[in-house]
């Protein structure tokens, strides 16, 4: 892993962070992980005009009690503390992935996830081996489905909701109806495109539109299977989106979220990385550090584990471009 990160590495973090935070973006990103990685990721994500969240297992007082760096650029650290005050970085102590807060969740209410987990990894997720695809399955649990494509290996649900993350969730949503589910709502965090496209695709294929509701919770019933989802209403105040304090639910047997995959502009595929990456109990990244899961990233020891403070930090920004870029695109 080590020879082809730094590969991978060099193009994209030696692009500096902008020196002023760059103007919101509406994207919300959570960051799993307070160490380095996770703080080099929150840090250039923020800066690169994201909204992040982080999530970090520890409480305030252990992590202050033990502060691990922090980050090596001149006058990131300051400016980390000025966008924590500022709100671009929110940091959630004592939210433990696996307790407190669980990966499908993040995915489905954050346009994408970064763990930076530590060596925790293999303990707190499933994202090695071949199970990887299997975390966010169809059946008991929440879907994630990742291309519209493998719709066509799972069940058609007879009630569906399509989280719109991406232009690709209208049509998620017109194929499922397609296929056959009954009713399908795509829902919103924001409002809808100018172009009118999403109305008019939605409408043609008479799906259900809802902007402006951000997920809060899938809702089950005892065996665990979907029944909903609570969605907190949105709105948009000096050009953020806020969350007003209204919920609302929507019932439904599977929940969908469209994660297109980008192309690799600043990254070249590397065989060798890859399976290297099969490797032990670390997460699956390629060079570009996604995992298998569209939408969902890792870096630092989780993914080559004993490399050390310097590369946890260049992960961290490196899966910051790599996000920021996926999510532009
Ligand atoms: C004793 C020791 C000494 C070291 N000395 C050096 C050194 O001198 N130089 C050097 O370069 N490297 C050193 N290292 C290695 C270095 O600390 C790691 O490589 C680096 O910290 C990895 O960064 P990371 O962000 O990937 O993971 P970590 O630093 O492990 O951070 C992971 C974070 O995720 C949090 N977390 C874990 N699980 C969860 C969960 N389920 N939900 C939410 N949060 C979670 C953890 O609380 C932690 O804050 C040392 C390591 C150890 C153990």
């Amino acid at each position: 892993m080590m020879e082809s990160a730094e590969t991978a590495l060099a193009p994209a973090v030696q692009k500096l962070a902008p020196r002023t935070p760059a103007a919101f973006t509406g994207k919300k990103i959570a960051v799993v992980g307070a160490g380095p990685a996770g703080m080099a990721c929150a840090h250039r994500l923020a800066m690169l005009g994201n909204g992040v969240t982080v999530y970090e297992a520890r409480s305030h007082e252990r992590m202050q009690a033990a502060p691990l760096l922090m980050l090596e650029e001149e006058g990131a650290q300051q400016e980390l503390e000025r966008l924590t005050s500022s709100g671009r970085v929110r940091i959630e102590h004592g939210c433990k992935l696996g307790e407190q807060v669980d990966l499908a969740m993040l995915h489905l209410s954050h346009d994408a996830v970064f763990l930076g987990v530590g060596l925790a990894a293999g303990r707190v997720l499933s994202l090695t081996g071949d199970d990887a695809p299997g975390l966010l399955d169809a059946g008991r649990h929440l879907a994630a489905v990742h291309c519209t494509e493998d719709l066509l290996a799972l069940p058609v649900p007879h009630r569906a909701i399509v989280i719109g993350a991406a232009r690709g969730a209208v049509d998620m949503a017109a194929r499922l109806k397609r296929l056959g589910a009954h009713d399908v709502t795509l829902v919103y965090r924001h409002g809808l495109e100018a172009d009118g496209y999403e109305e008019q695709t939605a409408r043609a294929s008479y799906v259900r539109l809802r902007a402006w509701a951000s997920p809060l919770e899938v809702l089950r019933d005892e065996r665990g299977s979907v029944q909903g989802v609570r969605f907190e209403q949105t709105r948009l105040r000096d050009g953020r989106l806020v969350d007003t304090g209204g919920f609302t639910e929507i019932a439904a047997h599977a929940v969908f979220k469209a994660v297109g995959r980008a192309g690799d502009e600043h990254c070249q595929r590397d065989d060798a990385a890859s399976r290297i990456s099969h490797e032990g109990d670390r997460v699956r990244v390629d060079p570009c550090l996604r995992t298998a899961l569209p939408g969902i990233y890792a870096g630092g020891d989780c993914v080559a584990p004993g490399q050390g403070i310097a590369m946890a930090l260049r992960h961290g920004a490196l899966a910051a471009h790599t996000i920021h870029a996926d999510l532009q695109s």
